[in-house]
């Protein structure tokens, strides 16, 4: 008896329940599965081959490495399962006449516009080609894998074999010229660059954003999708006594969010924050402009310092950014060219003069502008780049977003531009050990204990990220877990925490242990200090002292019932260094000359909170305020 993974426990095997349900004897669509008549063709036989090397010939892709076929290919539908970024996607899959008819995802939990790019395009591609190893939507691997495993799986429970449906070649690209003129040329759309081409449109110049990943947003879509924006018209319009203590004015917001997080030894320490202050007011103006064109926002309470999401939190960003794509398409006239990385800049003396993309569709796009602004991201996703500045972090599972290769900083570089903060190292948040999930919020929604592959307590979970990984990175052990109770677990579900964040499936993919009390999951896991760990967590409680890393706040953990441990490692996923600019966003030399027409904002700028010497938190704060920031300078001086 084996159980699939649809769910269905059978004790036939496979072949004599697909041949059963052939014969429509089955009543099994109530258990998720309908299987329906065989093929009777050996459908994936000589037929088969000859449909795929029919369109082979027609240019398009072709079969390279086809096996035997198998004997039985029931037609049908398949419902599969496969573990995804986010946790497991339920895929649908018909198999008709011995082909792949119909792939389609029911439920899941991936990111939108990033999975959803993948959970959109793989089924098509998948069914077009009749290949399960099509290419993967770029940025959305572990998605777009996910579906073709899911695929894969559901041909086998079809009676085939997945190696018959491999060996996908794409077609050649037609290679082409063109030239363009604007008056500024933008590398990358993520909240950097479209802030940027917003301003610079609106004030009636030419511009050309370029995209190396078929979607914009850039990290939007894998942010909280919550900025810290005081003083707009919302604020205003609710007046003082209906928004949270210290929210006010900006001045409190800053003194709010600036509390505790001041390093005074940075190198880079300046009491003026001529870096952070601008970036407050100009995110303030940006979300005025989102507000006026129809994005609504909601109030976020407590971390850093209180924050406006447009929409509902996470799933807001999705509608906000449509809604900017759309303004700036279609009333400001902005182009924005996806899947065009730019692959150089384009120089005249010393100045900057344009730049060169390549697109997916084979044209080069030759660019001449009065200025460029570099609004690529990061670099931690550069493996190389990390092993020269941050070689520490590479003990652990770099999960930085896959279009942070770090190419605008390093074209910035190669004209002549200086780098700054690269000791800063990187910022990391949680994930699934075993699924790799990113479960950044855990910390918020289920409150526990970290420990290390002894069980002890070693770091305080309330530390900032950044802080945190150094406690980390001098563990000896790679295991770390975070230990909740029963209480804790009930913020798992949408329903029980504020971020309406599911977090249920780390119950499915292996990633979390339950143990009935915490002497059970101390035994199960093997971590001889846990239960030591707990019961002195619980006695700083009973006494009312601080643990030994300072904490106060510490609640009791309920070791009586069940509870819970999450194998988790940390996740390091932006570096702190980048471009070195000034507040305006000129790219700088070393000796602080900038380079004529070039500018850089958000992540490719590294932090410019730790510019001041504060500890790095709002990226997306920033990537806004700097990238309308950015617009204004260029718009000014082009
Ligand atoms: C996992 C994760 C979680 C985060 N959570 C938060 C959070 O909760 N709150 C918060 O404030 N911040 C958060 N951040 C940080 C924040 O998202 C970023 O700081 C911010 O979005 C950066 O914006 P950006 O426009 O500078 O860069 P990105 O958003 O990285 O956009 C850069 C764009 O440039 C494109 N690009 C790259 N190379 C090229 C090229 N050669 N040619 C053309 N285009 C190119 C990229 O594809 C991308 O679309 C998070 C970041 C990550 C990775």
């Amino acid at each position: 008896m084996r159980e699939t993974k649809t769910g269905i426990d059978s004790s036939m095997s496979r072949r004599a329940f697909l041949a059963s349900a052939a014969a429509g004897t089955a009543g099994i669509a109530a258990a998720g599965i309908l299987a329906g008549c065989s093929s009777g063709s050996g459908a994936n036989g000589a037929k088969e081959d000859n449909d795929r090397d029919g369109r082979a010939e027609e240019g398009d892709a072709k079969k390279t490495d086809a096996v035997a076929a198998p004997d039985v290919f029931t037609d049908g539908i398949y419902l599969t399962k496969a573990v995804s970024m986010h946790g497991p996607i339920n895929v649908k899959t018909v198999i008709a006449d011995g082909k792949i008819a119909e792939v389609a995802v029911l439920n899941n939990r991936e990111s939108y516009v990033i999975g959803e790019a993948a959970v959109k395009a793989m089924p098509q591609r998948i069914v077009e080609s009749q290949f399960v190893d099509v290419d993967c939507v770029t940025g959305a691997t572990l998605t777009s894998m996910a579906i073709r495993n899911a695929v894969r799986e559901a041909i086998g429970n079809a009676g085939g074999d997945a190696r018959d449906f491999e060996g996908y070649v794409a077609p050649e690209l037609q290679k082409s010229d063109v030239s363009k003129e604007c008056d500024v040329a933008i590398m990358g759309a993520g909240m950097a660059g479209l802030m940027a081409a917003w301003q610079l449109a609106e004030d009636g110049k030419n511009v050309i954003v370029f995209e190396k990943m078929p979607y914009v947003g850039g990290c939007l879509p894998i942010t909280s999708t919550a900025w810290n924006a005081q003083e707009t018209i919302i604020q205003k319009a609710w007046g003082p006594e209906q928004i949270f203590e210290g929210w006010n004015t900006m001045q409190a917001q800053l003194d709010q969010y600036l509390n505790g997080r001041i390093e005074p030894d940075s190198p880079y320490y300046n009491p003026d924050m001529p870096f952070i202050k601008p970036m407050f007011e100009a995110v303030r103006d940006a979300t005025d402009k989102m507000i006026n064109i129809g994005v609504g926002f909601c109030p976020i309470s407590d971390w850093p310092a209180p924050q406006l999401a447009p929409g509902a939190f996470s799933i807001g960003g999705k509608f906000c950014l449509d809604i900017i794509t759309n303004y700036l398409t279609y009333q400001l006239g902005v182009n924005i060219i996806t899947e065009a990385p730019v692959t150089k800049l384009v120089m005249d003396g010393d100045a900057v003069r344009g730049l060169v993309a390549e697109g997916a569709d084979g044209t080069t796009y030759n660019v001449s502008s009065k200025a460029v602004l570099l609004a690529s991201g990061g670099y931690a996703y550069n493996k190389d780049l990390m092993k020269q500045y941050q070689p520490d972090d590479l003990k652990f599972t770099i999960m930085a977003p896959p279009w942070a290769t770090g190419e605008g900083m390093l074209m910035g570089q190669d004209v002549g531009a200086a780098l700054v903060a690269m000791d800063q190292g990187v910022t990391s948040h949680y994930s699934g050990a075993v699924s790799n999930a990113e479960i950044s919020y855990i910390h918020y929604v289920c409150p526990g204990v970290v420990v290390n592959g002894n069980g002890s307590r070693f770091v305080s979970e309330s530390l900032e990220y950044k802080q945190a990984l150094r406690q980390f990175k001098e563990q000896d052990s790679t295991d770390f877990y975070w230990v909740f109770d029963e209480i804790s677990r009930q913020g798992m579900v949408p329903s029980g925490n504020s971020y309406r964040l599911d977090y249920t499936f780390l119950l499915e993919t292996g990633d979390a242990t339950e143990g009935e009390n915490y002497r059970d999951l101390a035994e199960k896991l093997g971590l001889p200090e846990l239960v030591a760990s707990l019961d002195a967590v619980n006695a700083c409680v009973a006494n009312g002292t601080e643990d030994e890393f300072g904490n106060v706040k510490l609640r009791t953990m309920l070791v009586d019932g069940p509870m819970y441990a999450i194998k988790v490692t940390p996740t390091p996923y932006i570096a702190q260094g980048g471009l070195m600019i000034d507040p305006a966003c000129h790219v700088q030399r070393e000796d602080g000359s900038p380079i004529k027409g070039l500018y850089a904002a958000g992540d490719v700028t590294g932090s410019v909170e730790n510019r001041d010497g504060a500890m790095y938190r709002v990226g997306l704060t920033q990537a806004i305020g700097y990238g309308l920031i950015a617009g204004r300078t260029m718009s000014a001086e082009v």
